[in-house]
């Protein structure tokens, strides 16, 4: 009798890189068992990734599920550079100018949320696809030809699950990592930043769906989330030995939100959250059978939105190359090519502009603050700066680059 799991592939972890590896190998005939920790309380996670981009829109295109979540989402084809500190807009970038470059000139303001909720539905009515909610992955070994996983389930018993590749989708604190010894390389802002979420419509002041806004005291970014009715965010940074409890206090915030727009009148205020940012990269992605992805092998800070998006772009870039290889049309030294593509893409594109962002945001000096201002302004009236600068921050240059990867 053929052995069921000779060419199923183990996921762990059924977030946005999770599902998205396991709906495109599923799609190509590969068989995959999805294990997840959550269970109940699965979609009542905090607000995370928003903004989804053209070339993860092209993406979810291929797998079926940008139609459902188009409905769902907001669609945004501007961002706005604004200066705080002369309450004035600095840029407007439009991503029409990608109008040749992508069928889907815009982004899509869709929670991550929302993107698990759709792509749990596609992946549990797929044959090929077990999704195992409240089983958690707790250790892994691997030989020659085959990979085992140690979960437990949701009765508290221990099970092992054997199959020919193991993919750590299971966001930053990934065990496949620290059991494999892999090297999280890089940095944690000391800084945290705080998420206010506010019921209130920021348009009415000339602010567009997605806005960055530099200022020497206070930077902050303002999201338009989701709605009608219209929820939006905005981040602010705290100072490092400020007290969590006081900085979500309710007048705090409420104070917070005053100073960035004294409208006189106190904002319906959601939610808010504080989170620590992390600008980290795996110095391996691949070990034997066990390959990382997402936040597994990366993180960053969300200035730019591009955690989720290149986490996406992983997915479908190693289940291409599983496909390939579990159907002997490729071989297995495909999936240090997945490494080298990939971490090209999270060193030279997700980490360098996550972290100019955050610098060309925060920064003090006026004279270099007139200046960056000053080059956004060219770059966005001019068409083809316009569509150079719009290629990188949606992350569809980084694609091609990695095409051109061997
Ligand atoms: C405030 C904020 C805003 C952001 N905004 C954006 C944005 O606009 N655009 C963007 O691209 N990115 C954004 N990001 C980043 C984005 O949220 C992450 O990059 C993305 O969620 C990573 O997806 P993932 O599937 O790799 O991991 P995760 O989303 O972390 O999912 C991992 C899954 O694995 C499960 N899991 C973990 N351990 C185990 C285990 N042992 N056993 C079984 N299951 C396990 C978890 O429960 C979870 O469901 C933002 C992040 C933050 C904090």
């Amino acid at each position: 009798m053929p052995d069921a799991s000779a060419n199923r592939v183990i996921v762990i972890g059924a977030g946005p890189v999770g599902l998205c590896v396991a709906l495109r190998l599923a799609q190509q005939e590969i068989p995959v068992v999805v294990v997840e920790a959550l269970g109940q309380n699965f979609l009542e996670q905090v607000p995370r990734a928003g903004t989804n981009h053209p070339a993860t829109l092209e993406l979810y295109d291929r797998i079926g599920l940008y139609r459902r979540l188009e409905p769902r989402g907001i669609v945004a084809p501007l961002f706005h550079y604004w200066d705080r500190h002369t309450n004035t807009r600095i840029a407007e970038f439009d991503h029409a100018h990608l109008r040749d470059d992508t069928k889907f000139p815009y982004v899509l303001q869709c929670e991550r949320i929302k993107v698990v909720e759709e792509a749990l539905a596609l992946a549990r009515a797929h044959p090929l696809i077990e999704v195992r909610l409240s089983t958690s992955f707790t250790s892994f070994t691997q030989g020659a030809d085959r990979v085992t996983a140690r979960v437990t389930n949701p009765d508290g018993g221990s099970e092992a699950i054997a199959g020919a590749y193991l993919v750590s989708a299971e966001g930053a604190r990934s065990i496949v990592r620290k059991d494999l010894d892999i090297e999280f390389e890089g940095f944690t802002y000391s800084d945290r930043t705080l998420n206010i979420e506010v019921a209130y419509d920021f348009r009415r002041h000339g602010y567009t769906e997605r806005n960055y806004i530099s200022d020497p005291d206070e930077w902050s970014n303002l999201f338009h989330w989701k709605g009608p009715p219209d929820r939006w965010r905005v981040h602010f940074p705290t100072a490092p030995d400020e007290d969590e409890a006081a900085i979500c206090d309710p007048t705090a915030l409420q104070a917070r939100l005053q100073r960035f727009l004294p409208t006189g009148l106190d904002f319906d205020i959601v939610g808010s959250n504080l989170y620590t940012v992390h600008q980290r990269v795996a110095r391996k992605f691949r070990v034997g059978r066990a390959i990382l992805a997402g936040d597994a092998a990366h993180v960053n800070s969300p200035i730019g939105a591009m955690g989720m998006n290149s986490g996406v772009h992983d997915a479908f870039n190693l289940a291409d190359k599983l496909v390939g290889i579990l159907r002997r049309e490729l071989a297995e030294d495909a999936l240090d090519r997945y490494e080298r593509q990939r971490r090209h893409v999270a060193l030279q594109h997700t980490q360098a502009q996550t972290i100019r962002n955050k610098k060309l945001l925060a920064e003090k000096d006026p004279a270099v603050r007139a200046r960056n201002h000053d080059e956004l302004r060219r770059t966005a009236e001019d068409p083809k700066l316009a569509r150079a600068f719009l290629l990188r921050t949606s992350l569809i240059e980084s694609l091609r680059e990695a095409e051109r990867i061997a």
